[in-house]
């Protein structure tokens, strides 16, 4: 079906947005037993053209098979690849407030491949406490941690007023991503760092735009 190439060529930014959701479908397919997909079927799910698919996947040297579709195994396979599932990031979230213990209650970091390994805090009445396994240590060992565990990932989920100074101890600890819910535009010198923000609130004024009279 394709032709694969590791190095990471320019894909535009919408489409690269679509690769989890293509990633979700293709999932439920695969885990449902379905063999082939055609692009319009895809695109149906997706409320995109089957053009859409087709040019979308083709960015990523991805093609169907001519009057067949895409192979869902195939595609699944490529896409689970693209969007890096087998690396199993190593994770820490910062900041094991409301929404910090939220998300480690109850969200499954590990259904995608993301492995939560500690929260840091500075409540001294949050530090040894254990959420789902996973244990609050202190800020203050964050650094030898990383040295030891070497994480990849990092939750943010301080209040806004730490935010930056945490990016900023972040540099230098080997954390290659951050997933951003702060609400503050962060800036790092380690262009290597890559941000991912979390806004609920523009989601929810999205709806708001589309159901208001
Ligand atoms: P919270 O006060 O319950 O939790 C923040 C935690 O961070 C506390 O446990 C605090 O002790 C800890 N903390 C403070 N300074 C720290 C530091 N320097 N290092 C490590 N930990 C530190 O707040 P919350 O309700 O969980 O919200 C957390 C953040 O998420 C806030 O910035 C909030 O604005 C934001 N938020 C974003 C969204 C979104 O949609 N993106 C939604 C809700 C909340």
């Amino acid at each position: 079906m394709a032709g694969k190439d590791n190095k990471k060529q320019y894909v535009p930014a919408p489409v690269a947005r679509r690769l989890p959701r293509y990633y979700r479908y293709l999932n439920d397919l695969y885990y449902k037993g379905i063999v082939r997909v055609s692009s319009s079927s895809l695109g149906g799910k997706m409320g995109i053209t089957a053009s859409q698919v087709r040019q979308d996947l083709n960015h990523f040297g991805i093609f169907g098979y001519h009057g067949y579709g895409y192979n869902v195994r195939e595609l699944h396979a490529e896409i689970s690849h693209l969007v890096g599932l087998e690396n199993h990031y190593r994770t820490i979230v910062i900041g094991a407030g409301n929404l910090g213990q939220a998300l480690m209650r109850n969200f499954q970091f590990h259904d995608i491949d993301f492995e939560l390994e500690a929260a840091f805090d500075v409540d001294p009445a949050l530090i040894g406490i254990e959420i789902n396994g996973i244990p609050i240590l202190p800020l203050n060992e964050l650094e030898s941690f990383a040295s030891i565990h070497k994480p990849q990932v990092a939750v943010l989920t301080v209040p806004e007023s730490a935010a930056q100074s945490i990016v900023d101890l972040l540099v230098g600890l080997g954390i290659r991503g951050i997933w951003n819910f702060t609400n503050v535009e962060l800036s790092t010198c380690d262009e290597d760092i890559c941000i991912e923000d979390v806004h609920l609130a523009d989601s929810l004024l999205t709806l708001s735009y589309h159901i208001k009279g």
